[in-house]
């Protein structure tokens, strides 16, 4: 079986939100694998305590490091260290041959995050990419800016279940960006709950496309849906604090060799060492003594 990976960032959705709101797509991942609450943040109090805003946890995740070491702590104004390598240039360095793709609703993520074609970043490791719409004031020019990323969500994921059933990348990351818009105008609310609904659709289209290629080819998908943040106690409008509920998240993934560190409550860094286990890369001393995780799946 060739082993593949997709990971999804649906953004700033609280744990208690998830589990309270019907997301049937995200009960079949997890009914073939596991669902379970995690965390950002990093230790309270310690130099890696991390700020639970959405770059940073992305960054969390891309380079299994606190933020104190991948130098992220917030959305604007940014110079990751890219010393800390993310888990494509890590994938790359691996195996050259390993095909990867990103499928995204906030350009920043490859030219900034994962400095894609960067020397210092470790050069080209994306061989597919899908971004730059909310960039394009062409495209829904009518709508409220919210209402324009959700279309523009709707196109990503679009784009990522037919390139992930055409080209089967090795390594793939979804990035939907919507439900922390909604979160931010509406904090807790009918709103966010019905937006949270519309984010599980959008899974759906990604979830058939790993399935139809598992009937069809002999591959072994691993499936992780996460989110970067939680909201605040008071409205759910707010994140990037240290309270309970902005760092408390949550994974859904299909892998059935769960290990137990699973389900107590793994870390937003433990993705990538759970990542690199699936992929069987080898990961370079230096790279190794650098990572804040461990992973929670079996090699
Ligand atoms: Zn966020």
């Amino acid at each position: 079986m060739i082993p593949k990976v997709v990971f999804v960032i649906a953004d700033g959705i609280p744990a208690d939100v998830i589990e309270r709101v019907a997301t049937p797509t995200l009960d079949q991942i997890a009914a073939a694998g596991g669902y379970g609450r995690a965390y950002v943040g990093g230790p309270v109090g310690s130099q890696a305590e991390s700020p639970t805003v959405s770059a940073t946890g992305y960054m969390g995740l891309l380079t299994g490091t606190w933020a104190n070491k991948h130098g992220v702590m917030e959305n604007y104004d940014l110079s990751p260290n890219y010393a800390y390598w993310d888990i494509f240039r890590l994938a790359k360095n691996a195996n050259p041959a390993l095909t990867t793709a990103l499928y995204s609703t906030w350009t920043d993520n490859r030219t900034v995050l994962l400095g894609e074609g960067l020397e210092e970043a470790g050069g080209h490791k994306l061989d597919y990419v899908v971004d730059g719409f909310e960039k394009d004031k062409s495209l829904f020019p009518d709508l409220p800016e919210s209402e324009r990323i959700k279309r523009i969500d709707e196109k990503v994921a679009d784009a990522a279940a037919i390139s992930i059933r055409e080209q089967g990348p090795d390594l793939a990351w979804v990035y939907l960006q919507y439900t922390d818009d909604v979160g931010h105008d509406f904090g807790d609310s009918a709103e966010m709950d019905a937006a949270v609904e519309w984010v599980d659709e959008q899974v759906a289209k990604i979830w058939n496309a790993v399935e139809s290629r598992q009937q069809s080819a002999r591959e072994d998908w691993l499936v992780i849906v996460t989110t970067d943040h939680g909201r605040d106690e008071a409205t759910g409008r707010d994140h990037g604090g240290q309270t309970e509920r902005e760092r408390t998240t949550w994974i859904v993934t299909n892998n059935q060799r769960l290990q137990p560190a699973f389900y107590t409550k793994p870390a937003i860094v433990d993705i990538y060492p759970s990542i690199a286990d699936h992929l069987q890369l080898d990961i370079p001393e230096t790279v190794r003594q650098g990572l804040d995780g461990s992973s929670f799946i079996a090699r």
